[in-house]
């Protein structure tokens, strides 16, 4: 760890009084893979006193979760003084990258890819030059970096490399070195685009014209956020992808004279931001009052949905809403909260919380929600992530998510 802050310190100086992590003053002092790894233990709004918890959701030590941790560990050890290159294979396989590009990095990596230069090798080709400007031997690190082709590509993606050493370099090592420079949501662009320059390459081999640089660009980003949303949505359903929701069902009004309140939790992982979204609607479908809520931060995604749903009770709450019934697309924190367990996690100490806030509403419920019933909330929690402060509309909402509230009003 890396420290530059006063010896004498205290944890609570870096916390506010809203009981966040005071991500300034953090980044003043630590540096910013520990800003991360702070940020990632989520703080609870209630008075408690330490104790020691295991890794997981339950916080409960068991011997095959402690067996399996020591031998990762140990292996770490091994590893990272053996070979580091595993470290790093690691880390790539943690990358939350489409198992498309994967394969294909995993080729590029280990000389599978059929590149001039090796078809040449193999004499399978005639020529070894790059078939896209002829100007030199294909290799992977020509073909990916530094054929002019691939730099326009670069140059709108916003990264530089350096393209003698992307052809002088093994491209194992050149990948390795350019890591080293990149935070993780980086990486993942940079392998998408790198797919996306060899799908590219590959179409004008076959005969097709290529592509303008700014759609190579825009067919990784769409291809790498399609697959993130994707991602996401069973996280929040708290399933496996192999489970797919096989009904959508629509947001539906709470009967006459009652409110229903929709909260979701949004997150951009560059920036190491949270953002939460509220919507409290009538039986018409009217909204009586919308919040975008913004903190910093990096936790569990049941971590963030179960914050999420503290500030919306709490907001309701300061707003004099009665609200009836409450809608989130997280399972597991709808789970969470109809249980009750003697569970010690950070995740149980949040549900704390949550209950606390639940106390003050006593006939409400909490129910889980299909992802598409939570668009409206889904678009403020999105919109927090470009807000500074928490920003909320009585009786409107931003314009953000007019589409979403008018398509679940015509539903009624
Ligand atoms: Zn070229």
């Amino acid at each position: 760890m890396f420290y530059t802050g006063n010896p004498n310190s205290v944890a609570a100086e870096y916390i506010t009084p809203e009981r966040e992590w005071n991500f300034n003053k953090l980044s003043a002092d630590f540096s910013s893979v520990d800003v991360g790894r702070i940020l990632s233990l989520p703080l609870s709004h209630h008075v408690a006193s330490d104790y020691l918890i295991w890794h997981g959701i339950g916080g409960e030590y068991e011997v095959k979760s402690g067996y399996l941790f020591s031998c990762s560990s140990s292996d770490d050890t091994i590893k990272s003084v053996s070979n580091p290159n595993t470290a790093w294979w690691k880390s790539f396989w943690q990358l939350k990258l489409p198992p498309k590009v994967k394969i294909f990095a995993w080729k590029a990596i280990h000389n599978a890819l059929p590149i001039a230069a090796e078809l040449f090798k193999k004499k399978s080709l005639t020529s070894a030059s790059c078939s896209l400007c002829l100007n030199a031997w294909e290799s992977v690190g020509h073909a990916l970096f530094s054929c002019k082709h691939a730099r326009h590509v670069w140059k709108i993606v916003g990264f530089s490399f350096k393209n003698k050493a992307a052809v002088s370099m093994k491209i194992e090592d050149f990948l390795f070195q350019i890591s080293e420079c990149y935070t993780k949501s980086e990486l993942e662009t940079i392998f998408c685009t790198m797919w996306s320059i060899w799908s590219d390459r590959n179409n004008v081999i076959h005969g097709k014209l290529p592509q303008q640089p700014t759609v190579i660009y825009a067919k990784a980003q769409n291809f790498l956020n399609n697959y993130k949303s994707t991602q996401l949505l069973y996280l929040h359903a708290g399933l496996s992808p192999a489970a797919t929701p096989s009904t959508c069902k629509a947001w539906t009004p709470p009967p006459p004279t009652c409110l229903k309140l929709n909260v979701d939790a949004a997150f951009d992982e560059g920036r190491n931001k949270i953002g939460f979204g509220a919507i409290i609607r009538d039986s018409n479908g009217k909204v009586r009052a919308s919040m975008s809520h913004p903190i910093n931060g990096c936790c569990q995604p049941q971590e963030m949905e179960a914050k999420g749903l503290f500030y919306s009770l709490k907001w309701a709450r300061q707003f004099n809403f009665k609200v009836d019934m409450v809608e989130t697309d997280s399972l597991i924190l709808a789970n969470a909260l109809r249980k009750s367990t003697s569970n010690r996690s950070s995740f149980q100490d949040l549900i704390f919380d949550v209950q606390t806030q639940l106390s003050y509403h006593p006939t409400v419920c909490v129910n889980h929600v299909y992802r598409d019933g939570n668009q409206a909330s889904h678009g403020l929690a999105k919109q927090a992530l470009v807000l500074d402060n928490i920003c909320t509309c009585l009786e409107g909402f931003p314009l953000a998510i007019l589409s979403v509230v008018v398509k679940d009003s015509l539903i009624l």
